[in-house]
């Protein structure tokens, strides 16, 4: 069980994930949660530097999508905005977002990576499908009241794995 919560990866930011790190992987499809790791939950402006990082996603021929267990609304606002493709109401950690994902971008599970600053759901969904991830630090500390109780035990599995 434990293993599954395991991240392959943890950065502090997106900003700091290298896009050569993944494709030096083998990497070709990214799968990016919205909320807390591409922008503050309930926010609406995307940080300084996070285009410039998506196009050098680009240029290093990665794909991207969107998998958020957010309204249509702000996924499909916010997802446009980046030019990317994006799927809402996911269900994370359930596997049908991230099959959907991959689909779009054309990846084997091999092949693609999912950024995500939850462990439950990111990391756990993502392991589950043999998908390489990569866990982020929160960008806020508001978010989704029904998440907050759930920080705490994620917090328990990261001192647990040494994180
Ligand atoms: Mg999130």
């Amino acid at each position: 069980m434990l293993s599954f919560l395991r991240p392959s990866l943890f950065v502090d930011s997106v900003l700091k994930l290298r896009p050569q790190t993944l494709t030096a992987c083998g990497i070709r499809g990214l799968v990016l949660d919205l909320d807390n790791t591409l922008l503050p939950w309930g926010e609406e402006e995307f940080p300084r530097g996070l285009l410039a990082w998506l196009g050098e996603v680009r240029l290093a021929g990665l794909a991207a999508c969107v998998v958020s267990n957010n309204k249509r609304r702000r996924v499909e606002r916010l997802a446009s905005a980046l030019g990317v493709s994006w799927i809402h109401g996911a269900g994370k950690p359930r596997g049908r977002g991230f099959r959907a994902a991959m689909a779009i971008m054309g990846t084997a599970p091999r092949e693609t990576a999912v950024v995500g600053d939850q462990i439950f759901t990111d990391v756990f969904g993502g392991n589950r499908l043999g998908l390489f991830t990569v866990l982020v630090t929160p960008m806020s500390n508001r978010e989704f009241p029904g998440t907050r109780l759930v920080r705490l035990v994620e917090w328990l599995v990261l001192r647990r794995l040494g994180i």
